[in-house]
């Protein structure tokens, strides 16, 4: 086996239904293969709709005894799951930068993310208070209690392995709920070792239950999770169509959905900015992950007047990157995690370069080979081109001219989309003003990272419905019951 983890035992194939490992039902398999290098990772279980089933039925037959359970009691085991997630840091993170590509450094960074929604949500599950309201008649009393919608479902995306499924299942688990997770069919490894870390944690058989299959066999996973009545609730993080494709699907069993789908990210640097902190920002925001997030900077639109140092200095930022494989120490952008992704980095150039953008850096696979592309910065870019209107999912900055901020707000509010947006400002009624008016669930000021388990992550518009973290990411587990006390 090719990958050297200090725990061996993480490194799991088979899925986790009721608190057992297994097969697929047909016995077939499918690769995990690292992007890096196209060498094969391991040969993981193919399941479909039939192990599904099952892994919902475990579910909720574990129900009533883990909703049953107080708070802390849950808290308890999530916080040793939280504590073996951080102890098994190195090796999650090998796993992770092996499937999935990004730089070990980052891989790090995401398993502590990862890990710091189940802290939370373990905490927040203590806290999910009721209601008392004052009555409208003298002798009843209102009560507002909250409890566990039931079973719920995961279906999540192959950028953050880790941290999509803790988002999702940490707040279900803590609200007293059972799952059953699909990892993507690209990032598996990390999800079985989240299971593997959940049973030595004590979670009880059924309670967190995982689904594996390839890309052929998803479309039946989901058609299983939607239209079975026994899941109470959906989550989904992905594309916008298949988002689409699962509230429409969920919609006979009158289904809880959470989507979070895709992004077009705009970051404006208005000419008041303290513009080397905004070229940081925007390295931040644009080449994390190889520009491979959903809040991603996906549009940077630059005023007038900063426009042309504003380039200059991304410039001169991006000229440093060193370009390999996650694991090769130093290395800040690792490869796209499939063919398919760098197409359409390459049509998405060579579109704007139809229609007149230039190339300031990069513009090309990069000569590694493989997977890998160029760090690249386009200017010249317009509101006509692909990129103005489609999440591209890679290492591309195209740099917009804008002129006045009612102009730039138009431009970064003319998407379907509405996941995250960045600007740079100091002049503080501008920052009001444009925090208030940008249409999007979340909004970053002065800074290119935002994620964190404290704050509400969502999006408004085609980018999704629910907030996932924070206080409110618990709400998306939980039933509202309104008890009425009369005769008193
Ligand atoms: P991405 O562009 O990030 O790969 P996808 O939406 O294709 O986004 O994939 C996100 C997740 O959705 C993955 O786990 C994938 O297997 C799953 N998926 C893809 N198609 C379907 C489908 N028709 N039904 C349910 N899940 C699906």
């Amino acid at each position: 086996m090719a990958l050297q983890l200090k725990d061996a035992a993480l490194l799991r194939t088979d899925g986790y239904i009721d608190g057992q490992w297994i097969g697929a039902d047909s016995g077939a398999r499918f690769p995990v293969t690292d992007p890096a290098s196209g060498r094969r990772l391991a040969e993981v279980a193919d399941m479909g709709a039939a192990e599904t089933r099952r892994a919902i039925e475990a579910a909720e037959r574990a129900l009533p005894a883990w909703r049953a359970k107080t708070a802390k009691e849950r808290a308890a085991v999530m916080r040793r799951w939280f504590e073996m997630i951080l102890a098994n840091t190195e090796d999650l993170a090998l796993l992770m930068t092996s499937e999935q590509g990004k730089p070990l450094a980052e891989a790090r960074g995401e398993v502590s993310y990862g890990a710091s929604f189940v802290e939370w949500f373990a905490e927040e599950g203590k806290r999910v208070y009721g209601d008392i309201v004052p009555s409208w008649m003298p002798d009843r009393r209102v009560l507002v209690m909250k409890q566990p919608i039931g079973v719920s479902a995961s279906i999540t995306p192959w950028n953050f392995p880790i941290a999509m499924i803790t988002r999702k299942v940490s707040p279900a688990l803590a609200a007293g709920c059972t799952v059953v997770a699909k990892p993507a069919e690209a990032t598996p490894l990390c999800a079985l070792a989240l299971a593997e870390l959940a049973e030595r944690a004590g979670f009880p058989p059924g309670v967190f239950n995982v689904v594996v299959g390839d890309a052929g066999r998803a479309p039946a996973i989901g058609l299983e999770m939607c239209t079975n009545p026994v899941v109470r609730k959906l989550s989904f993080t992905g594309s916008t169509e298949v988002g689409r494709i699962l509230l429409r699907q969920s919609a006979d069993t009158v289904k809880k959905l959470s989507l979070e789908l895709g992004g077009n990210a705009p970051f404006i640097v208005f000419d008041d900015a303290d513009l080397d902190a905004a070229v940081d920002g925007a390295i931040a925001s644009k080449y994390r992950n190889a520009g491979q997030t959903c809040v991603c900077a996906n549009r940077i639109y630059v005023q007038d007047a900063v426009y042309e140092d504003f380039a200059a200095r991304l410039a001169a930022k991006v000229a440093a990157f060193r370009v390999g494989p996650g694991t090769v120490p130093g290395v800040n952008v690792g490869p796209l995690i499939e063919e398919a992704a760098l197409l359409k980095v390459e049509e998405h150039v060579a579109d704007a370069l139809a229609h007149g953008a230039r190339v300031l850096a990069g513009g090309r696979r990069h000569e590694l080979g493989g997977l890998f592309y160029e760090p690249t910065i386009l200017t010249g870019v317009t509101q006509r081109m692909r990129v103005a209107r489609e999440e591209t999912f890679g290492p591309v900055a195209p740099l917009f001219r804008f002129g006045t901020e009612e102009e730039a707000i138009a431009m970064a509010n003319a998407t379907e989309f509405g996941l995250a947006a960045y600007f740079y400002a100091r002049d503080v009624g501008r920052i009001f003003r444009v925090a208030e008016a940008l249409e999007s669930g979340m909004v970053c000021v002065n800074s290119g990272a935002l994620s964190t388990e404290i704050a509400p992550f969502g999006g408004v518009k085609q980018s999704g419905l629910g907030r996932e973290g924070s206080r409110y990411g618990i709400d998306e587990y939980l039933e509202i019951k309104y008890l009425c006390l009369a005769g008193l």
